[in-house]
């Protein structure tokens, strides 16, 4: 009696919310393309995302992130109204997702790491999974020290991993409970020490691991981001915008108030020459609550930035705190799919 007199209550809610109060929802890409693994479940194929395209188009209201903070202050948000936003500036969002955007009329926020260090390596992320999980070779024993602390793990057998290995588990990814192969043990447990460090010892670490492996771990083309240039090229037009999202991508939460607002502020300041524009929006890297902390909050607001983007899944409904909006990360699911996550977002 009760759960349906609960379930009634939700249904009320429900209809509240989309009749009265329907609020908007921002995106969250990271990278448009194909690849052969994706680990991280950062890619959405051009194909899937000329798709979800055409729904936003067709279905819901496209509007950029300026649009959004603009109606969120006068209390005019357009129904269903839909940002799209990405996060660290790879270079596909210039030959894949800008011409898409343009085709659908669509505007969209790209997030960048002005990081003068770019030419020279990956994310730190990218040059891991190409270390442990591609099929070469590697050395039975792993010893690593990171912060004066040693580890070691062994490899066992997963030392050769072969073209079969990889076949049987390239669609494996992070978020699975299962761990196929040492090699996917091994890669989560480094994956969390890397994440943990600062940009200097990380870099030292990760140039350890490539000398261990024998990799040259100069930039692949699949996984270079925005050269200076070509954030100019995104922004072109105005139907792109670009923000800030710090210069080296750390956990902030991890940092001093001091090291935060460098990195905030810097990467602002960094943007803004490049684009010879106002920069006013900002996404904090990685985006869950663990990741930031009020202090940061406060810094982002302090450097001038108008909102901030977070990563934690929510509609954006008046009252919201501009500078932690709410966003829903996008997989690579075929149009129906999305059109279906899509529409639970909005009356959920
Ligand atoms: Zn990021």
């Amino acid at each position: 009696m009760i759960s349906h007199t609960a379930e009634k209550m939700r249904a009320l809610v429900r209809w509240y919310y989309g009749r009265f109060r329907p609020g908007a929802v921002i995106l969250l890409y990271h990278r448009i393309i194909e690849l052969p693994s994706d680990p991280y479940l950062l890619s959405v194929s051009p194909q899937h995302f000329a798709e979800h395209l055409a729904i936003v188009r067709k279905q819901y209201r496209p509007i950029s992130l300026q649009q959004l903070v603009n109606g969120l202050r006068n209390d005019k948000v357009p129904r269903r109204a839909i940002v799209i936003t990405f996060d660290d500036g790879y270079f596909d969002n210039l030959i894949h997702a800008k011409p898409l955007l343009e085709q659908y009329d669509t505007p969209a926020t790209v997030f960048v790491t002005p990081n003068p260090r770019a030419d020279a390596h990956e994310f730190w992320w990218d040059t891991l999974e190409r270390i442990l999980l591609q099929p070469r070779p590697l050395p039975r024993i792993l010893r690593l020290v990171t912060n004066r602390v040693s580890h070691e793990w062994r490899l066992g057998s997963a030392a050769d991993y072969g073209p079969d290995d990889d076949a049987r588990h390239r669609s494996w990814n992070y978020g699975r409970k299962d761990d196929p192969t040492q090699r996917h043990v091994i890669f989560r447990a480094v994956h969390q020490l890397l994440k943990a460090l600062d940009d200097d010892e990380r870099l030292r670490v990760l140039q350890d691991l490539a000398a261990w492996a024998c990799l040259d771990i100069a930039v692949r083309p699949t996984h270079r981001v925005l050269s200076a240039a070509e954030m100019v090229r995104l922004a072109d037009g105005g139907l792109v915008d670009v923000g800030a999202h710090t210069m080296t991508h750390p956990v902030l939460s991890r940092l001093s108030p001091a090291k935060q607002r460098a990195e905030i502020q810097q990467s602002k300041a960094h943007l803004e020459e490049i684009l010879g524009q106002p920069v006013t929006s900002f996404a904090y890297p990685h985006g869950l609550k663990a990741d930031y902390t009020e202090e940061t909050i406060m810094i982002v607001r302090e450097t001038g930035f108008e909102c901030a983007c977070a990563a934690l899944p929510g509609i954006v409904r008046r009252g919201v705190d501009v500078h932690q909006l709410p966003r829903f990360v996008v997989r690579d699911d075929d149009g129906e799919t999305f059109a279906k996550r899509l529409s639970t977002y909005f009356y959920d």
